[in-house]
């Protein structure tokens, strides 16, 4: 999917020349966009090839004002991708604190330091915005030419654009693997689907033949109807882990694993692997319930997978503290009975597109799983005896404990 570019500016300066040197330089006057009171410089809607290094220029005299219309645009949707902050500011704020308040708002920013003195050093800069923001900002000195501050724009903006279509792709991608998963028990959810099916038109067969005798025909209609209740319930799994809305909300780790087992039922069953399951009480945790359910079925499928002859699978689900914190938590562990893992394959399975499956892996699974997992605070780690099976510890920070 190709999203639109954002060619959103921020130019922070309180000189009125140097904000007028930028406009010039980044939307020249000759194509204006719709000049506002809320000091907004549109680009030309019209498309030559030469107008597309123009661009949507947000224009503020003092910090308080930048992170105004910082605000005010983030609140309507409308992202500011870069901006130039001169340092030496009129008012509370200066260039670089306005940026380190910015960059709590949003730390996609990407910004340029334009200072007229040698008064603050990359160094000083580099530690009061902190490792993480390092590959998001530049240094620029006055004067500069008009080539330094395209080539400055250009930059930024096609740096805060690749980071952002790759942040979808990366989400597309989780999307995909999570329908791959549920396409690989959709079989065994169609089977069963049919098999009760059957049960119910069998059950609701006999009740009408038993229509004298009222016990019997009660007893039908009521194993009937439970096949109708498991069947609208795996329908319901299936639904809710297939879904991309991606909020969190207290739910039970218990009831996850336990509507995986429910559409891996047949499978698990055709495989001859026997599920024990020990689920004990424990707290709730703040999660999306359909990318927990993408763990679960991850987990479940691999176990399937390392069980080809059967075997024994059992899910543990209890209260656990857990993390760099050891923080109160649930652990669920799933546990088979299976090849189990050697020793130079256990440091790679949870590493990007790594498969011993060949054509039949794609590798994502694990890596993905554990991205889910630390993408809510929580962790999931394996242990293995080779020849034995393997286990896999999901473990996640409670509810009140995020
Ligand atoms: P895929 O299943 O597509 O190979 P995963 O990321 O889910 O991708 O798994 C990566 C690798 O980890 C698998 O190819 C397999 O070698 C190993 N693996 C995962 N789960 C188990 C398990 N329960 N038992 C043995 N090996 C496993």
């Amino acid at each position: 999917m190709l999203i639109q570019e954002n060619r959103n500016l921020l130019i922070v300066d309180d000189e009125p020349e140097a904000l007028e040197g930028y406009r010039q330089f980044l939307a020249p006057p000759d194509r204006p966009g719709p000049r506002s009171s809320s000091r907004r410089e549109g680009s030309a809607a019209a498309a030559t090839p030469h107008e597309r290094e123009t661009y949507t220029l947000f224009l503020a005299s003092s910090g308080k004002e930048a992170l105004q219309i910082f605000q005010r645009e983030l609140g309507k949707g409308n992202e500011i991708a870069a901006g130039f902050f001169d340092v030496k500011l009129g008012g509370d704020m200066d260039g670089l604190q306005t940026i380190q308040a910015i960059k709590a708002l949003s730390p996609d920013l990407h910004c340029v330091v334009v200072t007229a003195y040698q008064d603050r050093g990359v160094d000083e800069i580099q530690e009061l915005f902190g490792e993480e923001f390092k590959d998001h900002w530049d240094f620029l000195n006055k004067p500069f030419s008009q080539g330094e501050i395209v080539q400055k724009a250009r930059q930024m903006v096609a740096a805060w654009n690749r980071r952002r279509q790759l942040s979808i792709m990366q989400k597309q991608l989780v999307q995909a693997e999570r329908l791959s998963a549920v396409g690989q028990v959709a079989r065994g959810v169609g089977h069963e689907f049919g098999n009760l099916l059957q049960r119910i038109v069998g059950k609701v067969d006999l009740a009408l033949v038993a229509h004298a005798d009222p016990a019997k025909v009660k007893d039908h209609l009521e194993t009937a109807l439970k096949a109708c209740e498991r069947a609208g319930t795996m329908a319901r799994n299936l639904q809710s882990f297939a879904r991309n809305d991606m909020t969190r909300r207290p739910c039970s780790i218990a009831s996850g694993a336990e509507d995986a087992l429910t559409l891996m039922h047949h499978d698990l069953n055709k495989g001859s692997v026997t599920v024990v399951r020990d689920f004990r009480e424990a707290p709730e945790v703040n999660a999306d319930p359909s990318a927990l359910g993408q763990i679960f079925l991850n987990l479940l499928i691999n176990a399937l997978h390392a069980m080809p002859q059967g075997g024994k699978l059992t899910v543990t689900v209890s209260a656990a503290d857990g993390g760099p914190d050891k923080k109160p938590g649930v652990a669920c562990v799933v546990e088979d009975t299976g090849t189990g893992i050697p020793k130079d394959v256990l440091d790679r399975i949870f590493d990007y597109a790594f498969t011993t499956k060949g054509e039949k892996g794609s590798g994502l699974g694990l890596s993905i799983s554990r991205g889910i997992a630390e993408e809510h605070g929580g962790t999931l780690t394996v242990a293995s005896q080779p020849g034995r099976g393997a286990a896999f510890t999901l473990w996640l920070p409670s509810a009140g404990n995020p």
